[in-house]
């Protein structure tokens, strides 16, 4: 199963992956969380990267596709990839179709999450105020939005004419929403 979890920013999408990682035994490929462990790593990657994603704007396409890529034997060998915070580009998606297509496979069902903006912002509140992540600020956070809705959104089209999106309400409680998304994947 090629699973990808669409949706804004603070919509759950890590905390559903990491809930199918514990159910299902799946490989959650989160580039946010990847990117962060280059950085504190203190890695080049992290180096070059920190600045972009401390302001909320999006890394480079090329940098994205190649964790992803390097992650793919894993995540078949385990039965099954979540792709979390990734793609966030036509490119990525276009780049993800070919990788996957090299390994005669594709994505399976786009699971998209949906949350209004109010609930977003309360929840990127909360948790900068437990994790302290740099980009949860109220200015980068504005950013991280605007990225979503210009550069993301548009894949809701893309994948939808693929026939692969299958909505789910993203703003009940976390086994309200892990419920949703089970359905959906079961039928
Ligand atoms: P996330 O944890 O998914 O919200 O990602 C945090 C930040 O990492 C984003 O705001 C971007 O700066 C960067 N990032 C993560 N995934 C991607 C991606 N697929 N494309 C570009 N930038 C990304």
């Amino acid at each position: 199963m090629n699973l990808v979890l669409f949706g804004p920013p603070g919509c759950g999408k890590g905390t559903q992956a990491k809930n199918l990682v514990a159910k299902r035994g799946w490989v959650q490929l989160s580039t946010g969380d990847m990117l962060r462990a280059a950085i504190a790593a203190g890695s080049d990657l992290g180096q070059r990267v920190k600045a972009i994603m401390d302001s909320g704007a999006l890394v480079s396409d090329e940098i994205v596709i190649e964790l992803i890529a390097e992650r793919l034997p894993e995540a078949e060998a385990a039965g099954g990839a979540i792709f979390d915070g990734f793609p966030r580009t036509v490119a990525q998606a276009e780049a993800l179709d070919r990788l996957l297509e090299g390994r005669k496979t594709q994505v399976d069902k786009v699971v998209r999450l949906v949350v209004d903006n109010e609930e977003l912002v309360r929840r990127m509140a909360k948790r900068a105020a437990e994790e302290g992540r740099a980009d949860d600020t109220v200015e980068a956070f504005k950013v991280r939005l605007e990225a979503y809705e210009t550069q993301t959104a548009p894949l809701i089209p893309y994948y939808t004419d693929q026939g692969k999106v299958v909505e789910v309400d993203g703003m009940g409680s976390i086994e309200a929403v892990s419920a949703a998304i089970a359905t959906a994947l079961d039928g």
